[in-house]
């Protein structure tokens, strides 16, 4: 048994009796937990607003290491977001931002980088005009970080450069496949390899820069689908707040 600190992200809470609530965090130190906060649906809670989604607080909590369910006995904001929450787009985007976060990972498993990238995404859409680029590229970078870095640079099949034009891309086996190779194997896709460009650079681009990026007119919804379907081919199912984020894409 113990106590442990840690700062985290509040993903998303629910009310479970007719006093306390139960949330779920991804800290910086243990990855994604669950707490108890008792009493926090009381009026004068001791957590105050700390429990809202998206806030990032400093946590104690209470019990035995790896176990399912912690109790929470403090919690602090570091930032709330709170100009963030005021704007439709960005507060779509971040509602999105949380929940794939939250589908894509497991509990109890340290993600340290996980959470810098999913904190350092919501201090850029707070500080920056609203671009849908920045969905795209936590997309992108959420499944770099996890391990599924899509292989642009050669073909799966025959590991050779591809021929100038289109190249297939496969989301099963995220990456591409040359044109005399997509006569043996399935591409989910083809595209021209501009976008192939644009791809490799959201890998590496500052994602404080991200509204730098400006995108060829048309280029836009391809590589929507492309990050969107590399997402499904790992998550396995729509999440709500998708539909959201993409009328938003459509509408700018
Ligand atoms: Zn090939």
């Amino acid at each position: 048994m113990g106590l442990h600190s840690a700062q985290g992200i509040v993903l998303r809470r629910f009310n479970l009796s007719e006093k306390d609530k139960l949330v779920t965090f991804l800290t910086d130190r243990y990855g994604k937990i669950k707490a108890v906060a008792k009493s926090a649906r009381m009026a004068k809670s001791r957590f105050g607003a700390a429990l809202e989604p998206l806030s990032v607080v400093q946590l104690i909590y209470f019990g035995r290491e790896n176990q399912t369910l912690y109790r929470l006995n403090q919690a602090e904001i570091d930032h709330s977001f709170q100009s963030l929450r005021e704007d439709p787009c960005k507060i779509y985007s971040a509602a999105y931002f949380i929940e794939l976060t939250d589908s894509l990972i497991p509990e109890g498993h340290p993600e340290p980088q996980v959470f810098r990238l999913l904190k350092e995404t919501l201090e850029t859409l707070q500080n920056n005009k609203f671009n849908a680029i920045l969905v795209r590229l936590f997309e992108l970078r959420l499944m770099a970080v996890l391990g599924y870095t899509p292989q642009l640079t050669h073909c799966l099949a025959c590991k050779k450069e591809p021929e100038p034009g289109w190249v297939g891309f496969s989301y099963n086996r995220r990456g591409i496949l040359c044109q005399p190779c997509t006569s043996k194997l399935q591409p989910g896709t083809r595209f021209q390899q501009g976008i192939l460009i644009y791809l490799k650079k959201m890998l590496t681009l500052d994602l404080k820069n991200s509204n730098r990026l400006k995108l060829p007119k048309g280029m836009e919804d391809e590589i929507e689908t492309v990050t969107h379907r590399l997402i499904l081919s790992h998550s396995g199912r729509e999440l709500k707040s998708y539909p959201f984020i993409k009328a938003l894409s459509g509408n700018l």
